[in-house]
């Protein structure tokens, strides 16, 4: 084919192959962070300014929490959740393990609202997790006065992506998470066809804008893509720290 072409040409065609590459190779590399990496840049505190960052549920959303019960949840077991819900709030009871929706999602528009207890240090103050699909975690954790590993620290897209900028408030005060995720989509034969994305504001702070997911979250690894449902419940982790949720809706964007 070259040896047809105009030599004016080429550098086109060099390009287009460029192009091309860069279409077919959709998922990110973060080789230049390892998982974890503690020489990556801690994020600049902002402030997110006074209130609690609460946003009341639209009409079209599905309410996954409105301070009474959890009779939208379960174990992963299909069993009836054992957190403990509070004056409006849930709060994880320790090692009786996650709990997820019973309805599966797929895109979405997430506002959850958390508060972490003040104790503890590194990934043990107030960690847990917003897990979209079960499968990929922005991290919860009190990052306020607590240093961690970059890519594992409040609003991080846990193992990849560290916040822009490190919006959170002081441990025992309510945060909220505004999430716009973007599901995988596979092919018949399991292979990849498009990369998760997500955008995240911390507090009505942008921290996450529109990034490409390598994989599935994980410690200390990336793993791949595997194939899976279109819809899945969303997942809230137990680390064995009694950190609280409120005001959780969803709206469907597919
Ligand atoms: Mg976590």
């Amino acid at each position: 084919m070259l040896y047809f072409m105009p030599r004016s040409s080429l550098p086109l065609f060099v390009s287009s192959l460029f192009l091309c590459a860069s279409v077919v190779a959709q998922v990110p590399s973060l080789d230049a962070w390892k998982v974890h990496d503690p020489d990556r840049e801690q994020p600049a505190m902002v402030d997110p300014g006074p209130g609690d960052s609460s946003a009341p549920a639209p009409s079209d959303a599905v309410v996954l929490f409105d301070g009474t019960d959890l009779s939208a949840w379960q174990r992963l077991n299909g069993e009836p959740p054992t957190w403990h819900v509070t004056e409006g709030y849930i709060e994880v009871a320790r090692r009786t393990g996650p709990i997820e929706t019973k309805q599966g999602f797929g895109d979405v528009q997430l506002h959850i609202e958390w508060a972490t207890p003040n104790s503890g240090d590194g990934q043990d103050s107030g960690n847990s997790g917003v897990f979209l699909m079960g499968t990929y975690e922005v991290q919860v954790l009190n990052s306020y006065d607590n240093v961690t590993y970059p890519d594992g620290q409040a609003a991080a897209v846990y193992g990849q992506y560290p916040p822009l900028v490190n919006a959170s408030r002081p441990p025992s005060q309510w945060q909220a998470y505004d999430i716009v995720f973007r599901r995988p989509h596979f092919n018949e034969d399991g292979s990849l066809e498009k990369p998760a994305r997500i955008t995240v504001f911390h507090n009505g702070v942008l921290v996450q804008d529109n990034v490409t997911l390598t994989g599935p979250t994980g410690h200390r690894s990336r793993p791949p893509y595997k194939a899976h449902a279109d819809r899945m419940p969303l997942r809230l982790q137990d680390h064995n720290e009694p950190t609280r949720f409120r005001n959780i809706w969803v709206r469907e964007l597919e």
